[in-house]
């Protein structure tokens, strides 16, 4: 997907901050955090939603999110995450190449995150 700008930063034609990276996963800051230590993690293969993401490579993505969480969790002194994806233009999903947003959280952080 040549206008895919995750395609893009997986190919390393856009530059990212990368977190982590393995043969089928990258996770890298995103550029407007909502919280300190914003992580997307994405699939390097380009799939638009999670309906069509390739389910074999479920149990893969949990385990990099659990080792991504590891490292933002020193990195920022975290004590928790949400972590969130959207699906479609109406759910908010703005760019069309799934992606798993990770907020790390800290006690008391008082950010109030709206599920509406
Ligand atoms: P979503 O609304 O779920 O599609 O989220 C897309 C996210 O991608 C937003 O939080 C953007 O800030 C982020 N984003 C867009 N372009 C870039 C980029 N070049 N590098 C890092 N994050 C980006
Ligand atoms: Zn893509």
């Amino acid at each position: 997907m040549d206008d895919c700008i995750f395609c893009n930063i997986v190919k390393g034609e856009i530059p990212s901050d990368k977190i982590l990276e393995n043969e089928n996963f990258l996770a890298f800051l995103d550029i407007h955090p909502e919280v300190e230590g914003h992580t997307l993690v994405v699939p390097k293969e380009h799939f638009e939603t999670i309906l069509d993401f390739d389910s074999s490579l479920s149990k893969e993505l949990i385990d990099f999110i659990k080792e991504v969480y590891e490292i933002l969790k020193k990195k920022f002194n975290s004590t928790g995450f949400n972590l969130v994806q959207n699906n479609f233009k109406s759910a908010g999903q703005i760019v069309d190449h799934i992606h798993f947003h990770i907020l790390p959280r800290r006690d008391n952080d008082s950010r109030v995150l709206s599920l509406k």
